[in-house]
This record gives structure tokens, C-alpha cells and sequence, in this order.
């Protein structure tokens, strides 16, 4: 099999790591990771949790770690295959991700490479090649990939001793990602361990919960000879540079465009509900002027394809999407994430802004919450045919999703209270923190709207039980003789907004509820009724009636947004012109290497150069993302763009 692969590799180019083979570590006396973290990547030190997790793995541990996404995963099993004999497998569930990795690595002056099925054939070529020599620091392959026998022939005689596996929830058999492959990892290091040829596993996941990370440490870890089960590392949840926010839904369309405008040129994502919802969006967008593209399920995989990379690797497209497009999509720059309907769940609402911003720099959320999205999702629940401790379990996860539309207080404070982490500060960078929601003492209120939902018998919907409120007379109050209801015209002090806002508050405290599996009847709960009698306090957010009409009962505080508040600027304007000169010479870079943009430098790197504008090499290797090999390949040229500029 050696001298086979070595015959099928003659006569090929070596690989190109991007210009400096010096990148590999000398073997001759250890380097620090701190070091090897500053010279090949240029970072300037490790993100929270990276450093004990690069120093287990480097002890030879078997370890999970946990980490949300944008946390840096990556980076603790690239940097120890740098610093060890051997090559380093990385188990990985898709193409383009490793391609995406394989890149930025070789961008480094790191030997990586991919098997794929996308390879051409010198590639593949050259990959085995390098990997029989024993100069490929890093393997990437699918799970498929490391089933088939002669895969893992190949590893064993090439001496694979660390197997890294992302995205290592894909292992997990009732999750939506479930390959079942990923079991293969196992079967492989139980293998291997009675061989006598112990192999590390270091696996690393965004998914938190319990559940998926028990079947994580069963599948891949479990029933190990002569090893305990793993290290598991859970990193905070916390993704501070994340700005969050929530409107109520109204004119959708028309909102994200304001916030979409607000961040021209920025790359971003706007989630919609529905492959419809999408291609509307995208049209709308599009229409007014923004660099948008659609994605969905529905779409030819070519044109998808398409415009998955057109999103990854050109500056500043905005991607309408569902929710079929995120995982896999490493874009550190992505700079906002909107939704434009609800999302499912807290977690897929944390994992789908969570791809904003996994540069570590601002990055802006804006979540529209409807009403009517919430009594659509709750109609689901109860309509499956799930198992009434299943729906109870799906009616609390929406629960938490409204609880955390409607919070009262510090968005992110709920939202992490959610995962069980404890903010003890409100965050200062949620919608509610900037302007905190007056509350006022809705007593009175709820009554009246209690009692108008009881005195009408607890059958009707929100538009009657507001006309009862308001004492209009519709076709409905007539035949029902509703106008003859004491509390009939009780509630004129407020608009038809107010009280949908008052009712839906409500329903978030659980003081109502909603029939959905009928005609959506509004009914008061056991809560509703002490609040009722006066047993209970109830508090009630004024913003939450923004946009009221003109007979507002508080408009004075319901004060209009003054229009869009960008991320803070990261760059002094006046070095503008410098910034958009780096973008585009590292746009013309990126065409000719055939990589994203951000392979070549970050955002976050050329907003250093634009601020520091360095004069010489060693002033440039200063800034963040400035590794030797970038340096190397790259350094004269974006000196002199900061040259010409400042000329
Ligand atoms: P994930 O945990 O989602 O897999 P990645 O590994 O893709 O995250 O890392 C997200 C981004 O953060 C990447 O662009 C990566 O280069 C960057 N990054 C990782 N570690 C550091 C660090 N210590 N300092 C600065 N940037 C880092
Ligand atoms: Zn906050």
C-alpha cells in the first residue's frame, strides 16, 4: 500500500502551502504554544478556554469540549498538530468546510490538506504524497472517508496517534445532524486500542445540551479499553461582541431593509421562516439596491452552490436564507444576522446569530418577533401527533422563546439564564440595557382585560375581546349583545396596539392563554385569575407599544426609534479611504488565490492596519492575524497601499 501510494504520487508538484515550508515547527527543542499562537497565526494570545483545552490536548487527553460557535474551536487541535510527531486527523462533516479550513491553513504556511470526493486528482495526489512522507500536519476527511477499511489501513501505518473531530454532535442518533459515520470514530479508537496503538480523540462541539452530550461521550468515547472517559470542557455561552435585539413584527420587509441599509457593505444574514418568505425577501432587498442572494432548499443545488460561495468569499453580500443554510459556513466576518419571523427555539435562535461575529468583533442581531408566528408554532405543537410529554416539552421551549421576546430585563441576562449560566451585571450592549423599558403597574389593565375575556365567556379571539375593551360596535358585539357587558367600552384609554401589546405581555406571563387547536379563543389561567382578584402584581413594559396610534394612552414614553444605531465603528472614518484601499487589494488577492477574502487577512486585521498604518514589516507583524507566512506573502504589498494612501 506504501510503495503503491508513493508510485501514484511520482512526477507530481509538491504542495503549495503558501510560500513558506519554514511554517513547519522545528523539531529541534519545544516551542511554546503562546509562541507557535503568535508566530504562525499572529494572534496575540488565546480566547477564553482555548488555552487549557490546546494544553490537554497536548498532554495526550481525551477530551470534549464544548464551545459556542465563534468560540475557536479550530484552533485547539490545529495548534497541538503543530507542536507533535505524526500527522493529526480531523473528522469533519462537510466539504466545503474543510476546503474553507484546508485554505486558511495553508494561507498560514501549514501543511493541510483534504481528502475529498471534490479533490482533482493531483490533489489527491499530492495530499497522500505528503502524507506518506510524513509532512502533512493536518488530514481532513469526512466520516465516510475514515469508514472505508483502506482509510484506515492508511492511518494506522502512518502513525496517526490524534483524531480531532468537529461538529461531533453529527454523532448524536436523535439530533438533526445525525451521519451515521461519526460512529465510525469510535469503532476506529476501540480498534486501535487493542492493537495496542492507543489514539487520542478530541472532539469538540457547539450543542449543549445534556442529552447530546452524554450520547457524545457513549458513541465516541464509551467502553474504551484502558482509557476513562473524556475531559469535558464547557466554555461559557457568552458571546459578548454579539449586540441583541427584538421588535415586535410589523411591515417586516420593510424593517430589515432599514437595518440591512443601516450596514451597507457588510456582509449579513437574513433568516426567513419560509423558502417563500426567502425568495420575497431576497427580491425585496435586491430591488432597493443591496447585494442580496437567496438560499433554501428549494433552490438548484448549483445555484445554491453558487451562492454559498459568492457569500463566503465576496465582501459584503447579504444571504436571504432559511434555516437549511448556516452549518458549515465558517465566515468569521459575518457582521449581522436578522430574522425576520420567529425563530424555532432559544437554540436555534443562539445558533443562528451565533454565526455573526465569529471574529470576535461587534456584530449586530435584530430578531422580529409576530404574535400571529407564536399562535402559528403553538397550533403545530398541539396539532402533531407527538406525545403529550413531548408537546409539553415543545410548549415550554416556546415558552422561553416568548419569555425572551417579552423579557423585561436585560435580554442577554435571560438568554443565558436559559443555559443555566449566571450574568451577574445586565450586559449594557441588548436593546434593553441601551434603553431600559419603562414598566408601569398593569393591574388595572389585566383586569379589564380579564375581565373582558371572562365576561364574554373565554371563546372569543384578541380582535373581539379588544373590541369589547375599546366598546366598538362590530357585527359580532350586536349579535352577541356584548355591548350590553359591563366591562363593554371599559378600556377606551388605550389604542387596538396598546392592547394587543397589554394582551400578548400577558400571555407571556402566563396570566392567558391561547386556544390554538380551536379558533385561537383567548382563556385565563390560574394565574390570570388572582391577578384578577388583586392577588397578584403585574407589571407590564411600556415599549412594548412602539408605533402606537396617535390616542396612545403613554405615548409620551413610547417613544419612536430614532432610526438604526450601526455597530461601533472600529475604524476613525478619516482612514476610510485606506480601509476600502485594503479591501479591495485584498479582494484582487483573494481572486487570484481562488480563496475567500478572509483567508488572506480579516476584517479585523486591515481595521489594525488602517488604524496603526505601519511603515515597516516589523511594525505590520504587530497586528492581530499577522502570522511569519502572511508576513512573508503578503506584507509588501499592503505596506504599500498604506504608503500611496498616506501620500
Ligand atoms: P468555531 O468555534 O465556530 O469553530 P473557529 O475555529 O472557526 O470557531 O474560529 C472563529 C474565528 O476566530 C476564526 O476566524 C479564527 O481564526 C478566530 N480565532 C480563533 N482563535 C483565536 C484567537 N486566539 N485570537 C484571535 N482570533 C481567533
Ligand atoms: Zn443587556
Amino acid at each position: 500500500m506504501a510503495r503503491e501510494a508513493r508510485r501514484e504520487a511520482q512526477g507530481t508538484e509538491p504542495l503549495d502551502w503558501g510560500g513558506a515550508p519554514e511554517a513547519r515547527v522545528p523539531s529541534e527543542g519545544p516551542e511554546s504554544a503562546e509562541k507557535v499562537l503568535s508566530r504562525i497565526w499572529g494572534y496575540p494570545g488565546f480566547r477564553p478556554g482555548q488555552g487549557e483545552i490546546v494544553q490537554a490536548v497536548m498532554r495526550g487527553e481525551d477530551l470534549l469540549a464544548i464551545m459556542p460557535t465563534g468560540g475557536g474551536k479550530s484552533l485547539c487541535y490545529q495548534l497541538p498538530a503543530l507542536l507533535r510527531a505524526g500527522p493529526t486527523v480531523v473528522v469533519s462533516p462537510l466539504i466545503a468546510l474543510m476546503q474553507d479550513q484546508v485554505a486558511a491553513l495553508r494561507a498560514l504556511g501549514v501543511a493541510a490538506g483534504a481528502l475529498t470526493s471534490a479533490n482533482t486528482p493531483e490533489e489527491t495526489r499530492a495530499v497522500r504524497e505528503a502524507l506518506w512522507d510524513g509532512a502533512l500536519r493536518l488530514l481532513y476527511i469526512s466520516p465516510e472517508r475514515l469508514a472505508l477499511p483502506e482509510t484506515q489501513e492508511t492511518l494506522t501505518r502512518v502513525g496517526v496517534s490524534l483524531l480531532a473531530v468537529d461538529e461531533a454532535h453529527c454523532v448524536a442518533q436523535w439530533g438533526h445532524d445525525f451521519r451515521p459515520d461519526y460512529l465510525t470514530v469510535g469503532v476506529f479508537r476501540r480498534q486501535m486500542a487493542q492493537m495496542g496503538r492507543p489514539l487520542q480523540v478530541a472532539a469538540f462541539t457547539a450543542t449543549a445540551d445534556e442529552a447530546t452530550r452524554g450520547e457524545i461521550i457513549e458513541k465516541l468515547f464509551g467502553a474504551a479499553e484502558g482509557r476513562d472517559a473524556p475531559r469535558v470542557f464547557i466554555r461559557g455561552f457568552d458571546r459578548p461582541n454579539l449586540r441583541l435585539a427584538f421588535e415586535p413584527k410589523k411591515s417586516p420587509k420593510a424593517r430589515i431593509l432599514s437595518f440591512v441599509k443601516a450596514r451597507e457593505g457588510q456582509a449579513g444574514l437574513v433568516y426567513c421562516a419560509s423558502r417563500k418568505g426567502v425568495e420575497k425577501m431576497a427580491e425585496h432587498l435586491t430591488d432597493n439596491g443591496v447585494r442580496c442572494l437567496p438560499y433554501h432548499a428549494g433552490l438548484d443545488p448549483a445555484v445554491r452552490q453558487a451562492h454559498q460561495r459568492a457569500f463566503v468569499e465576496e465582501d459584503g453580500v447579504v444571504m436571504a436564507a432559511t434555516i437549511a443554510f448556516g452549518m458549515g459556513v465558517d465566515k468569521p466576518d459575518v457582521r449581522f444576522v436578522a430574522h425576520a419571523d420567529l425563530p424555532k427555539t432559544v437554540e436555534s435562535y443562539y445558533q443562528e446569530i451565533g454565526r455573526a461575529g465569529r471574529d470576535g468583533l461587534p456584530a449586530d442581531t435584530l430578531t422580529l418577533y409576530g404574535f400571529d408566528d407564536m399562535k402559528l408554532r403553538r397550533r403545530q405543537i398541539e396539532e402533531s401527533d407527538a406525545p403529550e410529554e413531548r408537546k409539553r416539552a415543545e410548549r415550554a421551549r416556546l415558552g422561553a422563546l416568548l419569555a425572551l421576546a417579552e423579557a423585561p430585563i436585560c435580554r442577554r441576562q435571560t438568554l443565558l439564564a436559559y443555559f443555566g449560566e449566571t450574568l451577574t451585571e445586565p450586559c449594557g450592549t441588548c436593546d434593553l440595557c441601551e434603553r431600559p423599558p419603562e414598566r408601569f403597574d398593569g393591574k388595572i389593565a389585566a383586569q379589564k382585560a380579564i375581565s373582558a375575556m371572562l365576561r364574554t365567556g373565554e371563546r372569543f379571539g384578541m380582535g373581539h375581546v379588544i373590541s369589547v375593551l375599546r366598546g366598538e360596535s362590530t357585527e359580532m358585539i350586536e349579535k352577541c349583545r356584548h355591548d350590553q357587558l359591563k366591562t363593554f367600552g371599559c378600556g377606551g384609554e388605550y389604542s387596538a396596539n396598546e392592547w394587543r401589546a397589554i394582551l400578548r405581555q400577558l400571555y407571556a406571563q402566563g396570566l392567558a392563554d391561547i386556544n390554538v387547536l380551536n379558533h385561537g379563543e383567548w382563556f385565563v389561567t390560574e394565574a390570570g385569575r388572582q391577578a384578577m382578584r388583586g392577588e397578584r402584581e403585574v407589571w407590564l413594559r411600556k415599549d412594548a407599544v412602539t408605533g402606537a396610534g396617535p390616542s396612545s394612552g403613554w405615548s409620551a414614553s413610547g417613544k419612536a426609534r430614532s432610526g438604526e444605531r450601526p455597530p461601533a465603528p472600529t475604524v476613525d472614518p478619516s482612514d476610510n479611504a485606506l480601509l476600502q484601499a485594503l479591501k479591495a487589494k485584498r479582494l484582487e488577492l483573494a481572486r487570484e488565490a481562488k480563496t475567500p477574502a478572509y483567508v488572506i487577512f480579516t476584517d479585523r486585521t486591515l481595521a489594525e492596519i488602517a488604524t496603526i498604518k505601519p511603515k515597516t514589516l516589523e511594525d505590520l507583524s504587530l497586528c492581530h492575524g499577522v502570522g511569519e507566512a502572511k508576513l512573508k506573502k503578503f506584507g509588501k504589498v499592503f505596506l504599500e497601499i498604506v504608503e500611496q494612501e498616506a501620500a
